[in-house]
């Protein structure tokens, strides 16, 4: 009797140090101030919320931040986050260059600085970066392409048209860089055919992702090249631009049983592109696992903070114009109908019922 009466109280004692909720919050090891560049695109919802998740199980508080794709809005949360004594910042800048003055602050108190998903220019206090592989991003989208309109087999030739992403966001040159190392032999050799001449991220760019943006940009290529002629192909490099470009590709007649839509690429694996893969009109999108980088961003913190060196697999890519910043690069993968369930569904990451 007396036995089980000191079991149950000691198992009372050791939920009320896990809080009741299983997980570890019993220590509290700081707080971890994690800026976000918008809810505008679901992607950074699902980082924000994945890093809440694993700071917690290891024991931080979390300030997170969402900056409404306003860049002072950034600085001015940044700076508060440095004031009330982040331990750590992990950033999503909006524009790569203009956080030089804040993260100074950070460096004289301390505060270490993560650059997170996007590389930060400019400022030699960025410790280090965790994102995915971005030049292979490009390489996927691109071979999608290629492997849809059967160049390799020597079939063309086709017109494609290109599209950046945002020229402040340091990935958009990997993206098109890493995309343009598989299509430039094919446009060289006449294959593909890019009818506006529209070449390079100062022509091709989009500022800040914006959708609607790119459909504005795809109305104007379809309405000053394609009259008669079929566009086949559009390399764009995030599904928010992606479906932009699809309403103005139908605003015009493609998409249907006579007019088939051009193979369109995308990333992010967002639930409306999924959709619109899943109903024969985006082709394909690149899925990068959102809760793999927070983990490793994590783990990251979690190292530095003890003193020890953390795990990094990258030491010369991502030069940021003062000194290569050490990073960890995770592995995208390529999504179409061919593998939608088995990469997002098989996964965990959505379930059936969100996409279909
Ligand atoms: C990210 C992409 C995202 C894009 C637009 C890039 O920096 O790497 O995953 O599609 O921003 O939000």
């Amino acid at each position: 009797m007396k036995r089980s009466f000191l079991k149950i109280s000691l198992s009372l004692l050791a939920a009320a140090a896990l809080g009741f909720g299983g997980a570890a919050q019993a220590q509290d090891k700081g707080t971890i101030g994690i800026s976000m560049p918008t809810k505008s695109s679901a992607r950074w919802i699902a980082d924000g919320d994945n890093m809440v998740k694993v700071f917690k199980e290891k024991g931080y508080k979390t300030d997170l931040q969402y900056a409404d794709d306003d860049i002072p809005n950034q600085l001015a949360q940044v700076e508060n986050m440095i004031t009330k004594g982040a331990k750590v910042l992990v950033i999503a800048a909006i524009d790569g260059t203009t956080l030089g003055k804040a993260l100074q602050n950070a460096a004289d108190r301390g505060i270490k600085v993560i650059a997170y998903d996007r590389l930060i220019r400019g400022s030699k206090n960025v410790d280090y970066y965790t994102t995915f592989d971005n030049f292979q991003v490009g390489v996927l989208q691109a071979g999608s392409i290629v492997d849809k309109l059967g160049l390799k087999q020597g079939k063309g030739p086709f017109n494609i048209e290109l599209f950046g992403g945002s020229p402040d966001d340091n990935n958009a040159f990997f993206f098109y860089d890493g995309a343009m190392s598989v299509l430039k032999p094919y446009i060289d050799s006449g294959k593909l055919v890019v009818r506006s001449k529209q070449f390079g991220m100062d022509k091709v760019g989009t500022l800040r992702w914006d959708g609607a943006v790119a459909q504005a940009r795809m109305d104007n290529l379809l309405s000053a090249f394609y009259g008669k002629d079929r566009v086949d192909a559009v390399l764009s490099p995030y599904d928010g631009l992606s479906i932009g470009i699809l309403s103005s590709l139908k605003g015009v007649g493609y998409c249907t049983a006579q007019q088939p839509c051009p193979v369109v690429t995308g990333q992010d694996a967002e639930i409306p592109s999924v959709k619109s893969i899943l109903r024969g009109e985006q082709y394909s999108t690149v899925f990068k696992d959102t809760r793999n980088l927070a983990a490793v961003t994590a783990n990251l913190v979690d190292a530095v903070l003890a003193g020890k060196k953390p795990e990094i697999n990258d030491t010369k890519t991502y030069n940021n114009g003062v000194k290569v910043v050490p990073s960890y690069l995770l592995k995208p993968v390529l999504v179409d109908a061919s593998n939608w369930h088995h990469v997002l569904i098989d996964s965990g990451y959505y379930k059936e019922s969100q996409v279909k």
